[in-house]
């Protein structure tokens, strides 16, 4: 079966890698992350360019665009040239990080959601371009929730405390991001927009299906493994039900970092391959098989998807909400 991975980050640029791919019958769609390194062109936009220019059976891309500097009087001039170079050279959308709405704050310190005017020239750009609006606006709700057994995510910010945001009145709440970017996708009914990481409504399935029912502009990504095990965690009939319901809305993604490394060898290059070839192993397990698994220490049952749900979940919805890949 022909899958894509519909969102990962993979700079590495040896031909090896294409031909594995090829023999895998599988493809690439690499996103920017964060754009808060000054190098981001360089590091990352720059070789998914080129890997989807050189490989296109193989690999696509999607783009970003630099933070505003409050004040910067030709902001969205600057970001509408440069996206529309982007789009040009291939990208097939652009990505917007969590930066808006956990960080960025105008001049007089607010916080910047993405529902900010300062965004709308550039949404609106994308939109009539006809091009895809990826969203990761929010940590996995565990964030801004009590640690303990039942938050798949203590051990996580039990290590970052600084990333950790429970009882903190300084900062936006999670159903504050969420409903910016609700926001931004009813406002703008034409732009299609894939929300990563399950949406950042990685803890119920009908949170999920609310919006997809209200905005069906709407789809989300799978990435990464964790979300497997989010999902893994619910009720496994309402989730079967949910991925039979809105079979055309959920693309596969795992995103799996792949770095570019000065000194690569045939050894470096075969473990990468390796670890991005076993944490896709271990979600088609999950979506696949009926089996007891065991994903980053929790013991689920997989989902036992049917064929024409996983088509469309490792492909075809691929190809639907990112047009061209
Ligand atoms: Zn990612």
């Amino acid at each position: 079966m022909e899958r894509i991975d519909a969102h990962l980050h993979f700079t590495s640029e040896h031909p090896d890698y294409a031909v594995a791919l090829a023999e895998w019958n599988l493809k690439l769609l690499n996103t920017v992350g964060s754009v808060e390194h000054p190098l981001w062109r360089e590091r990352l936009a720059e070789p998914y360019r080129r890997l989807a220019q050189a490989y296109p059976e193989r690999f696509g891309w999607i783009t970003s665009f630099d933070l505003p500097g409050f004040g910067e009087r030709e902001y969205h001039e600057r970001v509408i040239a440069r996206l529309g170079e982007d789009f040009a050279n291939g990208a097939l959308g652009c990505k917007i990080w969590k930066s808006f709405g956990m960080g960025l704050r105008d001049a007089a310190g607010a916080h910047v959601l993405v529902d900010h005017p300062i965004l709308e020239p550039i949404l609106s750009f994308i939109e009539r371009s006809g091009k895809t609006l990826l969203m990761h606006i929010a940590d996995p709700q565990g964030c801004w929730r009590p640690l303990g057994p039942d938050n798949q995510y203590s051990n996580f910010y039990s290590k970052y405390p600084d990333k950790y945001l429970y009882g903190r009145t300084d900062m936006p709440s999670h159903a504050e991001l969420i409903a910016s970017r609700d926001r931004v996708i009813e406002r703008h009914p034409r732009l299609r927009v894939v929300g990563a990481h399950l949406g950042s409504l990685e803890y119920d399935v009908s949170e999920l299906a609310r919006r997809f029912e209200r905005q069906p502009n709407f789809a989300v990504d799978t990435s990464g493994l964790a979300r497997a095990v989010d999902l893994g965690l619910q009720d496994r009939n309402r989730v079967r039900r949910f991925f039979e319901d809105f079979p055309d809305r959920i693309l596969f993604g795992s995103d799996v970092n792949v770095e570019l490394h000065a000194a690569e060898t045939p050894e470096s290059r075969r473990q990468a391959l390796e670890a991005m070839r076993s944490a896709h192993q271990s979600a088609f397990d999950f979506y696949e098989t009926d089996r007891t698994l065991m994903l980053r220490e929790r013991t689920l049952q997989g989902l036992g998807l049917s064929e024409h749900i996983l088509k469309q979940l490792y492909a075809e919805n691929a190809r639907r909400w990112y047009p061209g890949l």
